[in-house]
């Protein structure tokens, strides 16, 4: 039997080892929108999108609650303002080191977008392309579009592929068919164990085609309840379902929270999220939804 003055040690050493490990992905719930915060295991900080004008405030709140003052990297997938909306919430309580998004030339007559581009696109600032990297540490975030831009928005998303030990997980911003032809026909490795579903569920988005080639066994929508433009389609649902992929839906669930060791991933949901998303006690309250194990 292990003496007592041996177990403590123990101990000690099995928290830091899983400490140190993990990655952690969490799929905020900011009503009609979309925001994305990860920690990497050497504790690098990354949000992906900021929420809307009025739901960036949930971010920063979300942020502070977790003690954090500074991140590492604000990436903006596309300047939509449900997307980048936040921003001017978050630069203004959050230092972040390094703003990237997908270099989208920004009409000059509109308020918004000037402001976006005092704020956002600044020394610190940095637009990417398709083929390039992020790394940090064991945790890669691949981007994968756009090469070039079109004169739809939503095409010219960031699309990320974020790659840790066995584990994947892909980021759609808002691309749509038209993103997800080409991606196909270049051929690239789109399975990813997560899917983050293009264009909060809408219907031109999450083709056949593109769900058999990533073949996530969870995909997660981010969307308010009772969308104005009737986001997410039921035919799209219908397609996740039939596949036996599991659907989690932001309003319904609120922050969603994937961990991976980078074999298993375990999966974290609110209880009651519209009870707790304002609660100071956060992440008290998670509960374990579920655990995945890989089967392949
Ligand atoms: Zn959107």
């Amino acid at each position: 039997m292990l003496k007592k003055s041996l177990i403590t040690p123990l101990i000690f050493i099995w928290c830091a080892l899983t400490l140190a490990s993990d990655f952690k992905i969490f799929f905020l719930n900011v009503g009609e929108g979309e925001a994305i915060y990860i920690e990497t295991p050497n504790t690098q900080k990354v949000l992906i999108d900021s929420g809307n004008l009025i739901s960036g405030y949930k971010v920063v709140n979300f942020l502070k609650r977790k003690g954090i003052k500074e991140i590492d990297f604000l990436i903006i997938t596309h300047p939509h303002l449900d997307h980048m909306g936040g921003i001017f919430h978050v630069l203004q309580h959050i230092k972040v080191k390094r703003c990237y998004d997908n270099g989208q030339p920004l009409p000059k007559n509109n308020d918004i977008y000037r402001w976006y581009n005092d704020l956002f696109r600044k020394d610190n600032y940095k637009p990417l392309k398709a083929g390039e990297k992020i790394i940090l540490g064991n945790v890669i975030i691949n981007v994968l579009s756009p090469e070039k831009f079109t004169s739809d928005w939503n095409a010219n998303s960031l699309v990320l592929k974020i790659n840790y030990g066995e584990t994947s997980f892909l980021l759609m911003g808002d691309a749509n068919i038209k993103v997800e032809k080409m991606l196909l026909e270049k051929n690239i490795n789109l399975k990813a164990d997560v899917l983050k579903v293009g264009h909060h569920g809408a219907k031109d988005a999450s083709s056949e085609r593109f769900i058999e080639a990533v073949s996530p066994q969870y995909a997660v929508i981010s969307i308010d309840e009772n969308n104005i433009r009737g986001y997410p389609a039921v035919s799209v649902i219908k397609r996740f379902q039939n596949k036996g992929i599991k659907l989690f839906f932001t309003y319904r669930d609120g922050d969603i929270i994937f961990k991976s060791n980078s074999k298993n991933i375990f999966i974290y949901s609110f209880e009651s999220p519209k009870k707790l998303i304002d609660q100071q006690h956060y992440p008290l309250h998670l509960k374990l939804y579920h655990t995945m194990q890989r089967i392949y």
